[in-house]
């Protein structure tokens, strides 16, 4: 092998222990191997050669070659298996970490109350619509014979986004403008926000309530006290006695609030029921021949009647809670609880 070879051949090995990554190796069999590498260029110049000696120098050209390209070849595979080696190592994954726990939704005690006095009505044939929050001062009030100057606006401390736009204080007004566009049989259930100037453990400036409505001809107090029996018996059990008060409500006429026994004390008198035994649950009453005749519904025709309930006061009744503020803190520790 003349020494120009051996000189070559040093050189590359050299180089080839220095590259570090993929592209310098590749560098290396480029700047030797190449079409216009190092060692071609030593084979092209075979003429140079004496004669005698130019087959002895092709062949120990060949060997070099064969023994850089191998060698190349030996280095990039190593490379690969200790890339692949680091790659399991860095990916690893330890089996005896504890998993990422899921964390399970749960619905609002509000919206829980709020479906199953859906569903109940649902059997009885009411289906469920809802009204505009945003709602003009006629179906708040005028609409259900409340006008301007009626005492009963002083019962309610609205808020007014203008004169005549208001917060809606109750779901009443979805009575009117479902009755505007509907012929009687009408049987529908209302729920919703509502909101009122008013803030304390019993009072949040929203709340929720449930309206309901049947209109239809023949309807007696006989049926709204029927229906709402059925209902307050299948929300607090078979066995719960009631009592209807003569009360009074612009929009019907005559008017009753029911209460029901105590579902903490059992009528014996406690804090909850202000030692009374008895609990207000609802409003109701037949709808004012003044409320039919802003629909143009003939009084002398239909007869019906509406009931209206706070949804927070069932779900404080039937959770045991004792502060309404705490349905709107959202704080998971207290709504995990349901
Ligand atoms: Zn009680």
């Amino acid at each position: 092998m003349t020494g120009e070879l051996e000189v070559l051949r040093d050189q590359a090995e050299a180089e080839l222990r220095k590259a570090g990554t993929e592209e310098e190796i590749q560098a290396v069999r480029t700047r030797f191997l190449g079409r216009k590498g190092l060692l071609t260029g030593l084979l092209r110049n075979i003429a140079t050669v004496a004669p005698e000696d130019r087959p002895q120098f092709g062949k120990d050209c060949n060997e070099v070659k064969e023994l850089l390209s191998a060698r190349i070849d030996q280095v990039l595979a190593e490379m690969a298996a200790s890339g692949k080696e680091q790659a399991i190592l860095r990916d690893r994954i330890d089996i005896t970490l504890p998993g990422r726990v899921v964390r399970h939704g749960r619905l609002h005690p509000v919206t829980q109350v709020q479906e199953e006095i859906c569903r109940i009505f649902a059997g009885l044939g009411f289906s469920t619509v809802e009204g505009p929050e945003v709602e003009l001062d006629y179906y708040n009030f005028e609409a259900l014979n409340i006008p301007k100057d009626h005492p009963a606006r002083d019962m309610q401390d609205t808020f007014y986004v203008e004169d005549s736009i208001v917060l809606r204080t109750h779901t009443s007004p979805v009575q009117v403008r479902i009755m505007e566009k509907t012929r009687p049989p009408v049987r529908i259930l209302s729920p919703g926000r509502v909101y009122r100037r008013d803030s304390d453990v019993s009072h949040t400036p929203m709340f929720h309530q449930i309206e309901g409505l049947l209109v239809d001809r023949g309807i007696t107090f006989g049926d709204l006290k029927g229906v709402l029996t059925v209902f307050l018996r299948q929300m607090f059990g078979e066995d719960t006695a009631l009592r209807f008060r003569p009360s009074f409500f612009p929009f019907t006429e005559p008017s009753a609030e029911v209460d029901i026994r105590c579902v903490m004390c059992g009528g014996k008198g406690c804090r909850v029921c202000g030692q009374s035994g008895w609990l207000e649950i609802l409003g109701s009453g037949m709808v004012d021949p003044a409320v039919f005749g802003n629909v143009h519904y003939d009084p002398e025709e239909f007869t019906g009647f509406a009931f209206g309930l706070g949804l927070e006061r069932i779900a404080m009744l039937k959770f045991g809670i004792s502060d309404i503020r705490l349905f709107f803190e959202n704080d998971l520790r207290f709504l995990e609880q349901f």
